[in-house]
Order: C-alpha cells, then sequence, then structure tokens
C-alpha cells in the first residue's frame, strides 16, 4: 500500500499509519474550530483520536499475537482512519485457531471497556448520557466517551460478516460441522442478508449504514471468491504447474543481453547462472531498477536477486499460493529429489487456476 508512515515494531511486527490519518486529525480540528470550539477542547478531541488510535492498533495486536500462539505470523498492522488491518502470513483455517484468533480482537475492546468502566459513572439516565456524549470531548467525559467508543468497536466488530470479525467467527462456527468452502459461502451469504438489512434500514435512519452495507456485501464476495480459488488448487501440487521451461544468463553476462533476449522472445525472467550453478534471478524488476541506476552496461550478478526460493515439486500449491500472490515477482525454483526440474510463477498460476475455473463449471 503506498502512503504509508512507519511508526515502528512491536513484538517484531512493522506497525504502519496510513497518510490519511493525519487529514483525518486536521478535519477534526477545523469542524471544532469552526464550531466555535476553544483550543482546548480542540486539543481534548485530537487526543481522543489518539487514544481511539491506539485502541484499534491493541485490537490488531489482540489478533497477531494470539495468532502467533498458532505459529501464524503477522508481517504488518497497518492504522487507516476506517480502522486497522493486521496482515497475517497466512489465515488459520483450522475452525479453533480461527475463532480465537478473530474474537480476540473483540475481546480486547470488552477489556479496555471493562477497566474503563471503574473509572467513570455512567449517567443512568439516558437523555443525560446524550447530553455528556453530544457537548464534545472534555476532561469530565473524556473516559465515558473512551468506554462507549470500546463498546462500540466490540458489537460492531462482532457483527457477524466479512469482513468483520463476527463474519470469521461464524464461518469457524460453521466450520466445525460443514467443510471450509460451504461455510465461507453460507457465511458470507448470512453476512450478506445482514448487509441488505443495513442498507434498508440505512434509507430509513442513517445514510452511513447504507455506506457499510455495500462495503460489507462487496467483502463477503471476495472472500467467497478467495477461498473458491483455494478450492480450484485443492488436490494439485507445485510439480502440476512447473514450468519447465526456462531462460537462463550467464553471471557475467550485462544487462543489454537481457533485454536483447526479452525484446526477441517471449522470455521475460531469467534464471541467472555461474559455472553451471544458479546463483540469482533476473525478473523485469531488477533489469528496470539496474537500468535507470547504471544503465544497460551494468553486469546481471550486481543486478540479479540473490534470494533463491527452492520448493520440491510435491508440495500441495494450496501451501505455496499466498506467498506467491504476496509478491508478483516471486519465482519459486522448483525440484525434485534436491534437483532443479523448473520454475514457478504468478503467470503460469494464474493460467493454471483460468483453465481449472473453466473445467470446474
Ligand atoms: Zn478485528
Amino acid at each position: 500500500m503506498k502512503g504509508l508512515l512507519r511508526l515502528g515494531t512491536i513484538a517484531g511486527i512493522g506497525i504502519f499509519m496510513h497518510w490519511t490519518f493525519v487529514l483525518l486529525i486536521a478535519f477534526i480540528a477545523v469542524v471544532n474550530y469552526k464550531n466555535g470550539q476553544s483550543p482546548v477542547q480542540i486539543a481534548w478531541s485530537i487526543l481522543f483520536i489518539l487514544c481511539v488510535f491506539v485502541t484499534v492498533l491493541l485490537h490488531e495486536l489482540g489478533h497477531a499475537l494470539v495468532a502467533k500462539k498458532y505459529n501464524i505470523n503477522t508481517k504488518s498492522i497497518t492504522l487507516l482512519p476506517i480502522g486497522g488491518i493486521a496482515r497475517l502470513e497466512r489465515l488459520p483455517e483450522k475452525p479453533t485457531e480461527e475463532l480465537v484468533v478473530a474474537i480476540a480482537g473483540p475481546i480486547v475492546n470488552l477489556i479496555l471497556a471493562a477497566i474503563t468502566k471503574f473509572f467513570i459513572l455512567i449517567p443512568q439516565d439516558s437523555e443525560e448520557l446524550l447530553a455528556q456524549l453530544v457537548s464534545g470531548i472534555n476532561a469530565q467525559n473524556f473516559f465515558l466517551n473512551f468506554y462507549i467508543v470500546n463498546i462500540t468497536l466490540a458489537v460492531f466488530n462482532l457483527i457477524p460478516a466479512f469482513p468483520m470479525d463476527g463474519g470469521r467467527i461464524l464461518r469457524a462456527l460453521l466450520s466445525f460441522k460443514l467443510d471450509r468452502n460451504e461455510a465461507t459461502i453460507i457465511a458470507a451469504r448470512i453476512g450478506q442478508f445482514i448487509a441488505v438489512c443495513f442498507i434498508l434500514i440505512g434509507i430509513l435512519s442513517n445514510p452511513l449504514l447504507i455506506l457499510i452495507g455495500f462495503f460489507v456485501v462487496f467483502a463477503a464476495q471476495i472472500e467467497a471468491e478467495s477461498v473458491n480459488f483455494k478450492n480450484l488448487l485443492k488436490g494439485y501440487t507445485v510439480g502440476d504447474v512447473v514450468m519447465k521451461e526456462y531462460q537462463t544468463i550467464g553471471a557475467e553476462e550485462k544487462i543489454k543481453k537481457a533485454i536483447a533476449i526479452i525484446l526477441n522472445s517471449e522470455h521475460k525472467k531469467f534464471l541467472v547462472k555461474q559455472n553451471d550453478d544458479v546463483v540469482g534471478i533476473l525478473t523485469k524488476k531488477q533489469i528496470i531498477k539496474a537500468l535507470s541506476e547504471k544503465g544497460d552496461e551494468e553486469y546481471i550478478y550486481n543486478a540479479m536477486d540473490r534470494n533463491l526460493f527452492y520448493i520440491d515439486k510435491s508440495v500441495p500449491l494450496e501451501k505455496i499460493i499466498d506467498r506467491v500472490y504476496e509478491d508478483k515477482s516471486t519465482v519459486l525454483l522448483v525440484t525434485e529429489n534436491n534437483r532443479l526440474i523448473g520454475i514457478l510463477d504468478t503467470d503460469i498460476l494464474s493460467e493454471f487456476v483460468l483453465i481449472n475455473s473453466i473445467k470446474a463449471k
């Protein structure tokens, strides 16, 4: 994602913030100023937003740290003005693991709410409560608002619809009885039904609900398709899609030779060889970089990617799909009995999926 600011690292997980978050804070300051609020009041509002921001981070950390217990690492946590995203290395597929990882986020909010409740007096009279909430953030109602936000975040995330945590919880519960594909489809349909209810209620009351409703309809569709995609690869191994014909190039050659081959053939990536050993990979990404920085006289051994990923042909495709699509320029070196037999990349995988989806119809 573009426009991310790195805030730091917690438990080995990179924490990022989207720059539009700054815009959100500026927006709140301007709106409050226009409403005639004093600088002190505006400062309280901004402090409150920052606290909500930390809350969202804690929610995502809840998912990430529980996932770690199941040996699932989290690559990054990104905070957007609309919420947070924890990017897990892979999704937990066992029902119990998915259930526990999904529920951990809302539980963090409930714990924060429970702790806050010790320090506040919640007005019993609903009119008084409302008056407190609409009067703007100040020292008196700061924690009351914090409490309400955490309850709201917990309830909102527990709505049983993708991409909310509740959608995953629902799928996990269904997966105890059904296979994962079926469970996903049913969970997606239930989510879409709820979304339609949101839209209808939204038309009658709050336009924001319409927006959330449409968002959920799309997200549910994407989730159902992604599981279907993996389902199409079930039963196949790396050996079924390995590309046995590939182009090699010598490490001591220059970039211009690679460019000449690209322009004269269908080959777009190379295995770089030195004394018959594969020492690197050269794709368009490295060629363009070398060309713009050093020109076409640069040697390939300076430009190539030295990270090589070997994978045995017996590995199921489902296991590698996430990592191939994570970095579209990935080239995996496929081996049989520790001997290189070919390569595998996004292009060949996409074609394989396309052909299988046509066959499946
Ligand atoms: Zn969550």
